[in-house]
């Protein structure tokens, strides 16, 4: 298979004036405290490690490879047509001249499959993994292989699970491996540049695709195919990969914000809470929010139109959800802007949240983590919606 050949053609193509030291990490040793799950972290994930050139005293990257498009083949002679998760996260690093430069490397397969594909079962081990990592002082920077479809909901939910002042980074790539112009290699080049960064500690959970960092609350996927797809609407990006150096544009959170975070646990039953997204549209009746209700939903997000509307008949079904105290979440089916409580709706009336800037699948996964940690009291549920995570 000629895939590593054309992913290190375009890879040189991408670096080959870049000249880059990455500065060495020498906070190891400042572990942050336990999440409340870090009991049940496994230990013998350590054993599947795979080393890739490591180079003694650089920064130590952990890359935990997920499955997605970047880890795709293709015949590059069809125009259509791949698999997702068919290369293993180690080939994928090694593929990418120069990157032994920046750090020493270790690859584990958490799973292989496209994100379409991602559930809780992998989830809660990705998480473990990453808080077992940090905890044991294995790694200085974690870097996940993702695919791109649900690459902000994994982002979001471990910014919500894990605690450390050390970043993680997740990547993933719009064409696959073998393709003409992946853009695979370029990503991973630079997911690790960012995870290897002094400059990236403190920061928490980020995103790196296509020369721009972003972080988990803001990033959306807003092309079904194009490389440059990801966008921070309401916030715009955090920072910039260019050859000579990662320029963040947004300030970190403030150090003990960023240590002491409180961070969500996860359910001990391995799965969260069912919470139903419902899309708004002309003509709607409640017949989607009340299936919700007799399907034993815990929550319910209204994909809402406009500033998070809805019929008459979809928020009278909305009210019988309430009055059950099924969790309701107004979001908004429409890319930026915010969701705001009491403007054409009576939230407080009704016992409705709002999700501010929260996308439906965002407020979704919140909701599931509030729920799944007993916070159900609306006006818990919105206080945590107002927070930064
Ligand atoms: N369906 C793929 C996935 O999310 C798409 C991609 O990775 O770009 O895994």
């Amino acid at each position: 298979m000629n895939i590593n050949t054309t992913l290190q053609r375009v890879a040189c193509l991408r670096r080959s004036s870049t000249t880059l030291t990455a500065a060495l990490l020498v906070c190891a040793s400042c572990l942050c405290g336990t999440s409340v799950w870090a009991a049940d972290a496994t230990s013998d994930s350590a054993a599947a490690t795979e080393a890739t050139s490591p180079a003694a005293e650089s920064p130590r990257i952990l890359v935990l490879a997920t499955g997605g498009t970047i880890a795709g083949t293709t015949d590059p002679r069809s125009a259509i047509g791949y698999n997702s998760g068919n290369v293993k996260g180690q080939e994928l690093v090694r593929a990418v001249p120069g990157i032994e430069k920046l750090a020493s490397i270790n690859s584990e397969q958490i799973s292989n499959v496209g994100s379409q594909d991602m559930n809780d079962e992998i989830w809660f081990r990705l998480a473990r993994r990453i808080q077992e990592a940090f905890d044991r002082n294995e790694a200085d920077g974690i870097v996940i292989t993702h695919g791109t479809d649900t690459m902000e909901e994994t982002a979001f939910f471990l910014q919500n699970v894990v605690r450390s002042e050390k970043p993680v980074v997740l990547v993933g790539s719009m064409r696959p491996g073998g393709s003409t112009s992946a853009d695979g290699p370029g990503n991973l080049y630079e997911a690790v540049e960012v995870a290897a960064s002094p400059k990236s500690r403190g920061r928490g959970v980020m995103v790196v695709m296509n020369d721009q960092i972003h972080a988990p609350r803001w990033i959306t996927k807003t092309n079904t195919t194009a490389v440059q797809t990801f966008a921070s609407p309401n916030a715009g990006v955090i920072g910039y990969v260019d050859p000579a150096s990662i320029r963040f544009v947004a300030p970190a959170p403030a150090p003990a914000l960023a240590s002491t975070r409180d961070v969500l646990g996860l359910p001990t039953n391995g799965h969260l809470p069912r919470v139903e997204i419902v899309y708004a549209h002309s003509n709607m009746d409640g017949a989607q929010i009340d299936h919700a209700i007799a399907d034993g939903a815990k929550g319910i997000v209204l994909a809402g139109e406009g500033d998070g509307d809805a019929s008459k008949e979809a928020l009278a079904a909305l009210d019988r959800a309430a009055k059950k105290g099924i969790v309701v979440v107004r979001s908004t089916r429409v890319m930026s802007g915010f969701v705001n409580r009491n403007v054409e709706v009576e939230d407080d009336k009704r016992g409705f949240v709002v999700s501010f800037d929260l996308n439906p699948q965002k407020a979704r996964l919140l909701t599931q983590l509030l729920v799944a940690n007993g916070i159900t009291n609306p006006g818990k549920v919105q206080q945590a919606f107002s927070g930064t995570f």
